[in-house]
């Protein structure tokens, strides 16, 4: 129970999403040794995914092995950049000050054609939301923060 006091008391919303838990960054806009390439990909426009050497199936950026061949190791390999929408959700409230002036805005998660899911945000016509399933084509956007990173515009049915 006291882990997870500390853990909660170090999550710094100031900074957008991101979750520190002792030595580990949750977040998903930091880098750490397991995810230098795929912030060197996002520097050139480029969403790169990670690969098992044995059965070559894409992985998430942040794994570390192949869940079926563990010791295969992994490599970076280039996504297409095309998905669909998983699942989403329209922020009406903002988090934080940063984020205000962008509301509404529309955040989920895409599902590759690598069969790779990534939390994104999606960009969307103003005043529609996406349909689970709907096209998902990656573009390359500096948010609030000014980061610059990967998110995903909808082509949408409903417009
Ligand atoms: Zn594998």
């Amino acid at each position: 129970m006291s882990d997870q006091t500390a853990i909660v008391k170090q999550i710094d919303w100031s900074a957008g999403f991101q979750v520190v838990a002792g030595h580990m960054n949750l977040g998903l806009t930091e880098p750490s040794p397991e995810t230098k390439e795929f912030w060197e990909g996002v520097a050139r426009d480029e969403l790169q995914l990670k690969r098992c050497r044995g059965c070559r199936r894409y992985l998430h950026p942040r794994r570390m092995a192949c869940p079926d061949c563990h010791k295969a190791g992994v490599e970076w390999a280039p996504a297409s950049g095309t998905g669909k929408v998983y699942s989403f959700s329209t922020i009406h409230r903002a988090p934080n000050p940063e984020l205000a002036k962008s509301v509404p805005y529309c955040v989920g998660i895409v599902h590759l054609r690598e069969d790779v899911y990534l939390f994104t945000r999606f960009i969307v016509a103003q005043g529609t939301e996406p349909e689970i399933g709907d096209p998902a084509e990656l573009e390359f956007r500096i948010l609030e923060n000014g980061q610059k990173l990967p998110v995903f515009a909808v082509s949408n049915r409903q417009a």
